[in-house]
């Protein structure tokens, strides 16, 4: 059986003392519908900016309650699927995104889904669509479903899409997993504030790992695992992504500090997720050759 979760259920902030709104066992299938990331409110390229109720952004569908997770597990969600309506919309806002101070009008865009291709004026796109905001709750408060954590959280990361697999440190019974902010299409960085903003619906599968979690939230491709982290600063995620990745080699391969250190300076990759959310993001990419999932739970 399947368990669908309608958009209508969503919040704004991660948090323990979030109601379930559904249940699933281990290995269920379920489809979070969601709803873009402006709440469906930028319906047209006239809709004026400051009519942008900001209290409604960055909704997350949800949240799930998984059986038999507990804190010190693993949630472990499989994207099987993504699909999106064929509209989605960008936006820029003088004060935001990288070139933030720059003198520029606020415009709203919409891009349109057609044959294949993402359309921006006579350009095709290729879309890679992806989750910008899945987590869950903290281990305590609320952290807003725009900010991100160890949680998970609003992390952006263009590679978060199908065929896909992320780990979560759960922090509460059941995890209370949500899902929400469809984009299109998106580039490392996210650099004008926003991408391909886009409803739609995402198909999961979720398991437990008993009584071992990871640092940070990890993302599984095909070929490597990505340690996801947070920071004030780039420089602060880039030095949590880079400390990770060498304790998990130095676990790998029974080497001491100095040998890790080498070794992460030969096949480590450190990769820009977002830098325009509340905290910059960043990631340790490290090829399976060198790495298995068990070297990156740290207990
Ligand atoms: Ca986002």
């Amino acid at each position: 059986m399947v368990i669908r979760i309608s958009s209508k259920h969503v919040i704004y902030s991660f948090s323990p003392l979030n109601k379930p709104v559904a249940y699933a066992k281990p290995k269920d299938i379920i489809v979070f519908e969601t709803i873009d990331a402006l709440g469906g409110q930028a319906k047209s390229e006239e809709t004026p900016i400051d009519v942008i109720d900001w209290s409604r952004v960055n909704p997350a569908t949800g949240p799930l309650f998984v059986e038999t997770a507990e804190p010190g597990d693993t949630l472990v969600v499989d994207i099987l699927d993504i699909k999106t309506d064929d509209k989605a919309v960008i936006l820029v806002a003088p004060g935001y995104g990288v070139l933030h101070d720059k003198q520029f009008s606020p415009r709203i865009k919409l891009l349109y889904y057609e044959k294949d291709f993402v359309k921006f004026n006579s350009l095709d796109i290729e879309p890679k669509p992806m989750i910008g905001v899945i987590g869950v709750a903290p281990e305590e408060g609320e952290v807003a479903t725009g900010s991100l954590g160890v949680h998970g959280g609003n992390m952006d990361i263009a590679l978060l899409g199908r065929g896909s697999r992320l780990y979560l440190p759960v922090f509460t019974r059941g995890a209370l997993l949500a899902i929400g902010d469809l984009h299109l299409v998106q580039g490392d960085g996210e650099l004008c504030v926003s991408a391909a903003e886009v409803s739609g619906e995402v198909t999961v599968r979720v398991d437990i790992v008993k009584n071992k979690k990871p640092k940070y939230p990890i993302l599984e491709l095909n070929d490597k695992y990505a340690i996801l982290t947070h920071g004030k600063t780039l420089d602060e995620a880039v030095y949590r992504a880079s400390e990770a990745a060498v304790e998990a080699l130095m676990k790998a391969h029974s080497l001491v500090f100095e040998e890790a250190y080498m070794l992460a300076s030969l096949v480590v990759d450190l990769r820009i997720n977002q830098v325009v959310d509340p905290f910059k993001g960043a990631r340790a990419e490290i090829p399976k050759k060198y790495i298995s999932i068990e070297d990156l739970f740290s207990q």
